[in-house]
Formats: C-alpha cells, sequence, structure tokens
C-alpha cells in the first residue's frame, strides 16, 4: 500500500471540556480522494479545522511523514494543506479574477501559485466570469471560484467542507465531477459532507463519524452497500441509482 500522505492518529479536539472530536484517526494517501460523512454536529467541520491548525488538537498528527502537530497554519499551507471552509469566504466586491489572485498571493506558495490560465481551462464558467464581482455569482460558481482560489495555492492535499451545501441537485453533480477531475489531476482530496450519496459516488475511500468518533469506514463500494450506510444516509433509494444526488436523508 501506498505510504499515507496524510496520517492522524487518535485526534482529540474539545471546545472547553467538550470533546467534539473524540479519538479520530485516519488517512489519506497521495492523490486519493478520501470522504468524511456525518449528520449535523457529527464533528466533521471539527475535525477539518484541527487538521489545518485552526483548532488545538491532541494526538498525533504527520503529512508525508513529518510532524504537524506543532506547526501553526501558515506552516501547514507551506507544506500544501489547504482548506475551503463551508462558507468559502470569497470577497464579494472584488472581480473573480482577483480573487484568484488574491489565492495565489494568500498562500505565497514556492513558485508562486498557479496560473490563471490553468484554472481557466479547469474552471471555464470562471473564464467566462472573470470581471464579474463575486459576489454576483451563483452558489455553484461560488463553490467553483472557491476550489480555483484554493488551487491558486498549489496545495497538495485539499480539504473541502460541504461543498455540496445549500446547492441544488444538479449543481452538486457537478460540483462533485469536478472534485473528481482535481483528484485525477493528481490533488490528493478529504472531502466533509453530509451528502453522502454524491460523496460515495466520487470517493475512494470513506469514514463516517457520529459523536466525534469513527464508527465506520472502508473503501468506498463497500460502504454503499453498507447497511448501516444505506439506512442512516442513504435512504431506501438504490445507491446505483443514477439519479441525480439528494441530500442525505439526516441531513439539515
Ligand atoms: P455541521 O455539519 O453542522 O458543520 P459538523 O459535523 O461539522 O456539523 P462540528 O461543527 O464540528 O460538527 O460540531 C461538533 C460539535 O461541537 C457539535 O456538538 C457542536 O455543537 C460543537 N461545537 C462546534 N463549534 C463549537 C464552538 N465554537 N464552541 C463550542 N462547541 C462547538
Amino acid at each position: 500500500m501506498t505510504r499515507p500522505m496524510l496520517e492522524a492518529e487518535n485526534l482529540v479536539v474539545a471546545y472547553g471540556k467538550v470533546e467534539a472530536v473524540r479519538g479520530v484517526s485516519l488517512t489519506v494517501a497521495p492523490g486519493r480522494l478520501v470522504t468524511v460523512l456525518g449528520a449535523n454536529g457529527a464533528g466533521k467541520t471539527t475535525l477539518l479545522n484541527a487538521l489545518m491548525g485552526v483548532l488545538p488538537a491532541k494526538g498525533a498528527l504527520r503529512f508525508e511523514g513529518d510532524d504537524l502537530m506543532r506547526l501553526p497554519v501558515e506552516a501547514r499551507v507551506a507544506r500544501g494543506l489547504s482548506l475551503i471552509p463551508e462558507r468559502r469566504e470569497l470577497f464579494a466586491t472584488m472581480s473573480v479574477e482577483d480573487n484568484l489572485k488574491l489565492g495565489a498571493f494568500r498562500f505565497r506558495a514556492k513558485g508562486g501559485g498557479g496560473d490563471l490560465g490553468e484554472m481557466y481551462r479547469l474552471f471555464p464558467r470562471l473564464a467566462e466570469r472573470r470581471r464579474q464581482h463575486a459576489g454576483t455569482l451563483s452558489g455553484g460558481e461560488r463553490q467553483m471560484l472557491a476550489m480555483a482560489r484554493a488551487l491558486m495555492g498549489r496545495p497538495r492535499l485539499l480539504m473541502l467542507d460541504e461543498p455540496s451545501l445549500g446547492l441544488a441537485p444538479l449543481i452538486v453533480a457537478e460540483v462533485m465531477r469536478t472534485v473528481a477531475r482535481l483528484r485525477d489531476e493528481g490533488v490528493a482530496i478529504l472531502l466533509v459532507e453530509q451528502n453522502a450519496r454524491a460523496a460515495l459516488r466520487i470517493a475512494d475511500h470513506g469514514y463516517v463519524l457520529d459523536g466525534g468518533t469513527v464508527v465506520l469506514e472502508g473503501d468506498s463500494r463497500t460502504l454503499q452497500g453498507d447497511a448501516r450506510v444505506v439506512e442512516t444516509y442513504l435512504g431506501s433509494l438504490s445507491v446505483d441509482e443514477d439519479g441525480p444526488p439528494g441530500r442525505a436523508a439526516s441531513g439539515r
């Protein structure tokens, strides 16, 4: 098996005395797409924030064999980690293109970040809208811009917090296809989702988080067929059905 790129072992994250993440272990291998599924409040965002260094955590965390635990956020970004938060955090009154340029500036990656031409190739809609204010984009386009801006920092591991949130099913499918394409282009992905159906369609491997712990883990096909996943997240529809992905049964 390929050596993991990211290895978290027994991570614990607490808000005061309340533990929101309770002993989570997970790995992401290079070039793989791993999803973390879970209902509202399962601890998914907390976990991502701990991996990124936004929240302090206990346990062990390695990236390409190096200890990340004591590194601040900027140092983790410099190593190649990038997090797209649930709220996407674009600059609404700046143009699409200026938001993209800021991605390269903020991350100050060695070698100067990604180039605009490459982003417009990956996201043709953004090329069409390059002069528009980010605030005028549709929800799906904003998610695309958030991804493209993160890619301008040339991440090696891209972490996405619920990119499907608030998007119509057809747009969710488009966002997921884009995430899968990024994986195919070599970026390792950690995808946090409540929309298990959409996430498992594109992921290689998945973890199910409940109450801050991993309750299930396996390759996507196995999870798609697991009775507990089907019952809790996929409802009664067949997982092979190729209709538009809906929100998870346990969604908000
Ligand atoms: P969501 O889909 O709503 O984002 P989640 O799986 O990402 O859910 P978290 O946001 O990580 O879950 O929350 C995990 C637990 O930690 C919840 O019980 C939540 O109420 C609690 N929590 C989250 N943020 C804080 C905070 N800043 N202070 C105290 N408790 C928090």
